[in-house]
């Protein structure tokens, strides 16, 4: 029987839901419970607006035919679920493709600046992937336009208050309360193993606080930096994800790790051109001469080899993501056809991206976010000379397991608790954190959409959820929520005495340059079993290594060594995840290559990798899950939702491949010749 109030426990306190989280999955996530009027605690590390989100760039994604090229949203999830080399369920992709044209428009009235046509109707542009514009944008700045406006939503209900059943105000109780520079530690279960909460540390003071929420949302963002440099924030340390999976969430797909073709190379970090410079125009090329030597502005068109548009003349520069990044890995790795530096006589590992053949003031309007990023970290002024760029870390396809209820139509049922749920109930999961919506490769703009549309799913799914709950985690024994802050209490001070007294200690930074290291090497755009083995053998090795760290700070306040050898701790767990998932999978498939396993096995991998975690350096991948929630028991196996686009053979090569069958016809090419002129 549910609780007698929603909104008080019986102890008389306003029950709350946590979200860790404040980029655009989390913060939709909070707008959506606060309709539901559900009172939030919203947990977040950085400070919510310099979330990762505000990184993005080039745009989201949504079918809204504007140009009148025969777009809808059955192409785009005919679209997604083909890019995805048919890994993602597709319900999910239904739902979200359904929805985006409603999301933009909704964003457009909460006051997004979108980019205009001259006639003032949003424009869109195109993105990887597919042969329409799709993509909405509000300049190359998308991600902070978009954070920005949910953060005023959010703002708003920080300043109202809680409503008892009756619509009167409770005083002193705001809808929102947000807790910046927290980081979450665990999940808090109780002895049925729910989630009645979750244990956080204050990163100034180093408190360490419990949360009793009546469920817990993780909307916490990639993992990235176990690569070590990415285009992620380095933030960006899957910890939290690696907390849970450690408590017993599945983690999905972990393997599935996207390269992104375009990023700036440098030592700290690798700063992302945006695809969207390829879908206004910019193309990629290397010299035909791999000894060419001149300045590429002097290089004539016939001496070029735009080897994305010779390989694949209907997509051309704008392939999806994984081929993108194998054709510009073998041209500079395979065919050492990569830039000469005519200091050294090398040819480095990179490629053009050039946009110099465009109008310089269409340039300022559409992308000057990005061309200003590259101005200022690589010193050469893109508007003239072409761009020098190569693949990099962005985004992981994989996180945490989420279920999912279908209704009649093959779309998610609104409101069903199964939706974002993990495996354990009362812990939901959005945004990058998850591993639906994506398959085996990420379509440029779908991320944003995922996590506007997940956080819009997750609301209504969390507020289910909590009305049918007995009893709030607040009438539980106190002394659960104790415990678990004993025991992180006990590992922080660990972490702090360890190795206090010994010389020959290890550094966390350096042992996590040592994985980053090995991981971008190794695991990422083609993959070998016998270096995986290796992989995995240095990973033995830095979990041997990691127990000799002595923490590199002893400050009693904003302790930031002691956060980092955490994260790295837990950046350890999911490294393994991702290397032994990706030796088990032997096959290819989206962004998971191995040459000796050229094609895609649907026979025997046409399932979602589930991991679990089963004591330090061992991760078990099982075929079945199964959990209850509200009572109900819920069995899940590994077998992918294929009913709504079936699964065919990719082809990049021919135009069209992935969205004839849903249109029947392809949109008008001239668009694109009139982007190359
Ligand atoms: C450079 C770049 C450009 C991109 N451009 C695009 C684009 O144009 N279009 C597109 O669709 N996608 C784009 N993406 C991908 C997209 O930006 C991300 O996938 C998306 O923003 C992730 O949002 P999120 O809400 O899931 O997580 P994030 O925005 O990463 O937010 C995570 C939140 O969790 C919090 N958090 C994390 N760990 C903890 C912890 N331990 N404790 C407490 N809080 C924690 C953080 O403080 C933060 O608030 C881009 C990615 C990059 C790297």
């Amino acid at each position: 029987m549910a609780a007698k109030s929603t909104i008080y426990s019986e102890g008389g306190k306003v029950r709350r839901v946590v979200v860790v989280g404040g980029g655009l999955a989390g913060l939709m996530t909070v707008i959506k419970l606060c309709e539901a009027k559900v009172p939030v605690d919203l947990l977040s590390l950085v400070p919510v607006k310099r979330s990762h989100s505000v990184c993005a760039q080039g745009g989201i994604n949504a079918s809204v035919n504007t140009k009148g090229e025969g777009d809808s949203p059955q192409v785009h999830l005919e679209e997604t679920a083909y890019g995805g080399d048919f890994l993602a369920d597709q319900p999910p992709i239904k739902g979200m493709a359904e929805a985006a044209p409603g999301i933009v428009f909704m964003l457009d009235r909460m006051g997004v600046p979108f980019n205009r046509t001259p006639e003032g109707l949003l424009d869109f542009r195109r993105f990887g992937g597919t042969l329409f514009h799709r993509t909405a944008f509000a300049g190359a700045t998308t991600g902070q336009q978009l954070l920005y406006a949910l953060d005023e939503q959010v703002r708003r209900f920080e300043t109202m208050d809680v409503t008892d059943e009756h619509g009167v105000a409770i005083p002193g109780e705001k809808l929102v309360r947000k807790f910046e520079f927290w980081d979450f530690l665990s999940a808090v279960l109780d002895d049925s193993g729910t989630c009645v909460g979750c244990v956080a540390q204050d990163m100034k003071t180093m408190q360490i606080k419990s949360f009793p929420a009546d469920a817990v949302v993780l909307a916490t963002g990639g993992n990235g930096i176990i690569f070590g440099r990415a285009t992620l924030s380095v933030i960006c340390t899957g910890t939290a994800a690696a907390s849970v999976y450690q408590q017993g969430a599945c983690y999905a797909n972990g393997e599935f790790i996207q390269v992104h073709p375009t990023a700036i190379p440098g030592a700290d970090k690798l700063r992302l051109i945006s695809e969207s410079a390829r879908g206004e125009g910019g193309r990629v090329w290397v010299p035909k001469d791999k000894k060419d030597a001149r300045h590429p502005r002097e290089i004539p068109e016939k001496d070029r080899d735009y080897f994305l548009e010779r390989m694949y003349p209907g997509y051309g520069n704008l392939v999806p993501r994984d081929i993108a990044s194998r054709a510009i890995f073998k041209t500079c790795f395979h065919e050492g056809r990569g830039i000469l530096n005519s200091k050294t006589g090398k040819n480095e590992n990179e490629v053009y991206l050039d946009l110099t053949h465009k109008d310089e003031s269409f340039l300022r309007s559409k992308l000057a976010g990005i061309l200003e990023i590259y101005e200022k970290f690589a010193g050469t002024d893109p508007y003239k000379n072409p761009m020098k760029v190569f693949p990099a870390v962005h985004y992981s396809m994989g996180g945490l397991w989420v279920d999912y209820e279908k209704d009649a139509r093959g779309s998610l049922k609104t409101g069903s608790p199964r939706n974002h749920s993990t495996n354990i109930a009362g812990l939901y999961a959005v945004g990058e954190s998850d591993f639906a919506y994506h398959g085996a490769n990420r379509l440029g703009a779908n991320s944003l959409l995922s996590c506007i549309y997940g956080g819009m799913a997750t609301g209504p799914s969390v507020a289910t959820y909590r009305k049918n709950l007995e009893k709030s985690a607040l009438d539980l024994p106190r002394s659960i929520f104790e415990k678990a802050e004993k025991r992180e209490q006990e590992k922080y001070e660990g972490i702090l005495k360890m190795n206090q007294d010994k010389s020959n200690t290890e550094n966390p930074y350096r042992l996590h340059q040592e994985l980053g290291d090995t991981m971008l090497r190794d695991c990422t755009i083609e993959r070998d079993n016998k270096t995986l083995d290796k992989v995995l053998e240095k990973i033995t090795e830095l979990d041997e290594r990691a127990k000799n760290i002595k923490c590199p700070d002893d400050s009693p306040r904003t302790n930031q060594g002691a956060q980092f050898t955490r994260h790295f701790q837990n950046m350890l767990v999911l490294a393994r995840v991702v290397a032994q998932g990706a030796r088990n999978r032997d096959e290819s498939r989206g962004a998971h290559y191995k040459p000796a396993f050229e094609k895609r096995n649907d026979a025997d991998w046409m399932r979602t990798t589930l991991a679990m975690h089963k004591g330090v350096g061992k991760v078990e991948y099982v075929r079945q899950l199964s959990y209850t929630i509200g009572g109900k028991s819920i069995e899940r196996t590994d077998a992918v939702d294929v009913s709504l686009v079936a699964p065919r053979e990719r082809k990049y090569e021919q135009a069209g491949a992935a969205s004839a069958a849903a249109t029947g016809k392809l949109p008008d090419n001239k668009t694109q010749d009139a982007q190359k002129a």
